[in-house]
């Protein structure tokens, strides 16, 4: 893409894509099911923010919502200062783009672009001056004159961006957009998203049901279910500090490995035991842990780049007075840049990563070494996480 910047086209832009929006208390309820159901978020001007969740946990019908294009059955949408709830969907400033681009097949790219400016009977030499700059900005200027079915996948899908770009929105709202294109091209216009997002600034809604794609690109993320937001917060909250079981396990890859055991307490200190393991954890306190009653069942979430794993029982010397927890390798798992074991702890199993050619074998008896600090404890029957 070229470096043609939107505020050559209109110097409002900047001021415009100043834009926070507020969702409060939102509803959205068909008869029982309850689609959006109290939903509470603040998007701060220039964000990019990301409803994350399983299929059917009401990401679409929220942005549907906020686009205008639904009503609620409760609740309220402002952008900025302005109550927008009742306002109709082209005087939102608002542009959408869905999973299937929806381009029309008998109009070039060049009119697919401008139909929207032309509905808005804006002068021709203002759409042609405004096509012209989107699809430079798109690298789309050597394809104005093709028809929607001359065009790749995720050319057709930068058409669609295009549409939405060149109406100059103070809000882009995007639901799965890539989820038709193959991964390699995934990756490659989310890396394009990104750079487009950081050139402009225009406060962006992104859904997706992939939480590496979600990770890559927000500022924020909303972790969704059941038409609430479960979890809100940046990248590095939601990973290092899951709210609940469901968004520790939801977000990241490979997925956190679980380990159900008590907390069993000894004045200060705790101990995590489970079968085949005792882990000493040290002070209780500093672990968020003091407040729950002795052998209370929790669930012990580790992530794999904070299992170590050791040939020999013999202590290290960074770590010499580490607990080591014996367990055998069931499944080795090679990615190229890392290496992925499945290690078996009594009659559970873990995940670590090693490096790669790190000489690991099936049937290995070898020594897990995990900090303290480094587990994640949930409460096993609220599955809230417990501590910090
Ligand atoms: P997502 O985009 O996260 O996959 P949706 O917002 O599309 O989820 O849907 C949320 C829930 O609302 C789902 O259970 C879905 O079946 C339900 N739903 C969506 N639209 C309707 C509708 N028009 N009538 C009844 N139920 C609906
Ligand atoms: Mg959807």
């Amino acid at each position: 893409m070229s470096a043609v910047a939107n505020d050559i086209l209109d110097p409002e832009v900047a001021v415009r894509a100043g834009a926070s929006l507020k969702i409060d208390n939102l509803s959205r309820h068909y008869g029982d099911v309850r689609a959006v159901d109290n939903l509470n978020l603040e998007i701060p001007a220039g964000t990019f923010l990301t409803l994350l969740g399983a299929s059917g946990c009401g990401k679409s019908t929220t942005l549907s919502l906020v686009a205008g294009l639904d009503k609620p059955t409760g609740g309220r949408i402002y952008l900025g200062e302005q109550d927008i709830t009742d306002l109709p969907p082209n005087e939102r400033g608002m542009a959408m783009v869905f999973q299937s681009y929806a381009l029309y097949p008998h109009m070039t790219v060049a009119e697919n672009i401008a139909f929207g400016l032309k509905l808005r009977r804006r002068p021709k030499a203002e759409i042609a001056a405004r096509v012209q700059a989107v699809a430079a900005t798109l690298d789309l200027s050597h394809l104005l004159e093709r028809r929607p079915s001359q065009l790749s996948g995720g050319q057709q899908q930068r058409v669609g961006l295009g549409r939405a770009l060149v109406k100059q929105p103070r809000v882009f709202l995007l639901d799965e957009p890539f989820s038709n294109l193959d991964a390699a091209l995934r990756a490659r216009m989310r890396t394009e998203i990104k750079h487009l997002h950081l050139r402009l600034g225009t406060t962006t809604v992104f859904v997706t049901h992939d939480q590496e794609e979600a990770m890559s690109l927000s500022d924020l993320i909303a972790v969704m279910k059941g038409g609430q937001v479960v979890q809100f917060g940046t990248q590095d909250d939601i990973y290092t500090r899951p709210s609940t079981l469901y968004v520790a396990t939801f977000v990241g890859r490979p997925r956190m490995s679980l380990l159900q055991g008590k907390v069993v307490r000894a004045g200060a200190s705790a101990t995590f035991v489970a079968p085949g393991l005792s882990l000493p954890l040290g002070d209780a306190a500093t672990l968020g842990l003091s407040s729950i009653a002795s052998d209370a069942d929790v669930v012990l979430g580790l992530r794999a780049e904070d299992v170590r794993v050791h040939p020999t029982a013999e202590a290290t010397p960074e770590s010499p007075t580490a607990t080591l927890i014996p367990a055998i390798v069931v499944l080795i798992e090679p990615m190229g840049s890392d290496t992925f074991v499945e290690l078996q702890i009594g009659s559970q199993s873990i995940v670590a990563r090693v490096a790669p050619r790190a000489g690991f074998a099936l049937g290995d008896q070898v020594w897990v070494e995990v900090a303290p600090a480094r587990c994640h404890f949930f409460d096993a029957t609220t599955e809230a996480r417990l501590g910090p």
